[in-house]
């Protein structure tokens, strides 16, 4: 199947979950992962009109700059070491991968030298995996309050990767924990008014997500077939 195929179907799908929720489709951003992905191959899911790409690798991320410029929106999804940060500030427009406070206060310093105020998700360990990255579910509310801080960083919600799993309703009951902890920052006192987005939803299950309140899915495979 062709990208365009591939992306015309999943639109539909992300639509068809969408009228579940009552939610209209462009209340759903979708984020193509493009990571192991040319720029040329990246340069026709461009033109098809999404502009929203997600890299995981901050090398990699800078090699498509290099190439792609400001043309795409970029998201850096994956884990992002404290000593790389430095690189990316002036590029992405949504770090979604916040897990530590030493992290969040090199994006501060960072962003306070070049005058941006940066937006993050906060990533969280929903199903408190033991390989994976992210704050504990019951230390979200803690570690949001601690980067209120933060001048030059605006939390604008929350990321998970949820579990590897055979069938992706197994993964419901996460991502409705998400979506109560996004409540329950959404209703913390004097917060700011920007906090709105549920980045989760991967190929295998960007639709149970989306039913439980996602907002923003990163699809790879999906659209680039198997990486
Ligand atoms: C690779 C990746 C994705 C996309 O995964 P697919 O299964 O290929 O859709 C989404 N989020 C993160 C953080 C990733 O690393």
């Amino acid at each position: 199947m062709s990208i365009s195929e591939n992306l015309a179907d999943i639109k539909m799908k992300i639509s068809e979950s969408a009228k579940k929720t009552n939610r209209a489709l462009d209340d759903i951003t979708l984020i193509g992962v493009t990571k192991t992905i040319d720029t040329g191959r990246i340069s026709e899911l461009l033109d098809l009109g999404v502009s929203n790409l997600g890299e995981n690798r901050v090398q990699e991320l800078l090699e498509k700059y290099d190439v792609l410029g400001e043309r795409p929106i970029w998201h850096l999804i994956g884990h992002l070491q404290t000593n790389k940060v430095k690189y990316i500030v002036e590029k992405v427009d949504l770090i979604h991968s916040v897990d530590s406070i030493r992290l969040a206060e090199e994006i501060n310093k960072r962003c306070f030298a070049i005058k941006k105020v940066m937006d993050i998700l906060i990533e969280v360990n929903i199903a408190q995996e033991e390989s994976k990255e992210g704050i504990a579910p019951n230390k979200v509310l803690e570690f949001y309050q601690e980067l209120r801080n933060f001048s030059n960083i605006r939390v604008k919600g929350l990321m998970t990767v949820a579990p590897f799993v055979e069938d992706a309703e197994e993964n419901r009951e996460s991502f409705s924990k998400m979506r109560k902890l996004l409540i329950d920052i959404m209703n913390e006192k004097g917060n700011n008014k920007d906090i709105r987005l549920l980045s989760m939803g991967m190929t295998n299950d960007y639709q149970v997500a989306i039913e439980e309140g996602s907002n923003m899915v990163r699809i790879g495979t999906g659209i680039f077939g198997k990486r």
